[in-house]
């Protein structure tokens, strides 16, 4: 066995081995096995060994609580809590194909750690829900479809398969000759990052272009280890982006956030997406109001690199896919000129091309136009 496989198999998966917690009395941890017992537990002992107290970012993600019981009533409800409605886009199972030209295809349904605000939580820590046949019929479904030129792997964790499995199911993949780019989303490089080996690299260097959207939420989850992972991948050759999930508790705050986007570039990872969390049964607790969320995104923008500003994402409820939201920085825009707001509030005007306003029959004279330079740059409040 090797040693990550040692620190799945050693996972606190059951209330009575959870740290930290707030209440130790029997009735307490009687309601906590009801949570467990609709959205299992994992915690890998490496991840474990990252939680310093009760409360903490680590923890919060990780240790159910009896908020999760506040906004759900039956396990039937729960798994059907389905927020993004993938169920309606699968053609087949465990393949949803919501885009023109791209599918997510889930290749496991088990997770390094099963985070407590996870969008799928129908799904993940249950057997029988991935197997060989649902991915027989997905891949089958992507050969099929020439329309098909990018499939993200998903799950659960692709990088929780065998080298030997994940092998066979990359070389299938590639064999389709419309597939361009292989994608795999993945927690592992920053909740286990011992599973990234060199035996994991030399199979992945077979299949570019592979690109890497790792899931990460907290600066502290940048350890040594995770570093040395994510070297080991870049210099794999696969381009790695992050993702990451506003919650309440956990990284809500710009400082944390600006932290967390540095360190992700020092470590090789760009930043990709921020995603306002899901509506999914029995995660309200997590939730962050969008002005929250944009005014976060406003103190990144001018106080980082832009290569570290990633875009903000609400994936609209129902299946509607991912829409990008913008902190309001256009106070007013015509014919003429855009007023804009940089990061420090100062204001500035940006005049239109004169082609616009010759359209418009208002093609400004030589006077108007040096007005309009002498305004560029220089109105602040
Ligand atoms: S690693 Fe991803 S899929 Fe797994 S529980 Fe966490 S959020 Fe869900």
């Amino acid at each position: 066995m090797e040693s990550w496989q040692k620190l799945l198999s050693n996972s606190v998966v059951k209330v009575e081995d959870l740290p930290f917690l707030p209440d130790t009395s029997n009735e307490y941890r009687e309601k906590l096995k009801k949570v467990s017992k609709v959205f299992p537990i994992r915690i890998n002992s490496y991840f474990l060994d990252q939680i310093k107290e009760e409360n903490d970012p680590m923890w919060r993600q990780v240790v159910p609580t009896l908020d999760e019981l506040d906004d759900f009533l039956s396990e039937e409800e729960l798994l059907e809590s389905d927020p993004l409605n993938e169920e309606g886009d699968m053609p087949v199972p465990e393949l949803v194909h919501r885009y023109p030209d791209r599918v997510l295809l889930m290749v496991n349904n088990h997770c390094p750690i099963i985070c407590r605000f996870c969008t799928r939580k129908r799904k993940i820590g249950f057997p029988g829900i991935v197997t060989r046949e649902t991915l027989r019929q997905g891949i089958e479904y992507i050969r099929n479809h020439t329309e098909i030129r990018d499939v993200i792997l998903s799950g659960g964790d692709p990088l929780l398969v065998p080298d030997k499995e994940l092998d066979r199911i990359l070389s299938e993949l590639r064999s389709i000759p419309h597939l361009e780019i292989i994608r795999i989303g993945t927690r592992v490089p920053g909740t286990l990052p011992q599973r990234i080996t060199e035996d994991l690299c030399s199979i992945l260097k077979k299949y570019h272009p592979l690109y890497f959207n790792i899931h990460f939420n907290h600066p502290d989850e940048i350890t040594p280890e995770v570093e040395k992972a994510c070297n080991m991948l870049a210099d794999t050759g696969i381009p790695l982006g992050s993702q990451t999930v506003l919650l309440k508790g956990v990284n809500d705050d710009a400082e944390v956030m600006r932290e967390l986007m540095v360190k992700l570039l020092k470590i090789r990872v760009k930043p990709y997406y921020i995603y306002q969390a899901d509506m999914t049964l029995g995660t309200d607790h997590f939730r962050t109001t969008v002005e929250k969320s944009l005014s976060i995104m406003k103190d990144l923008q001018g106080h980082i690199s832009g290569m570290g500003v990633p875009y903000f994402v609400i994936d609209a409820p129902g299946g509607g896919g991912k829409v990008r939201l913008l902190p309001d920085m256009v106070l007013e825009h015509n014919d003429k000129e855009v007023v804009i707001k940089n990061y420090e509030g100062k204001v500035y005007r940006y005049p239109q091309p004169q082609e616009k306003t010759a359209q418009n029959g208002k093609k400004p004279s030589t006077a108007d136009e040096a007005v309009a330079a002498d305004n560029v740059c220089q109105l602040s409040v």
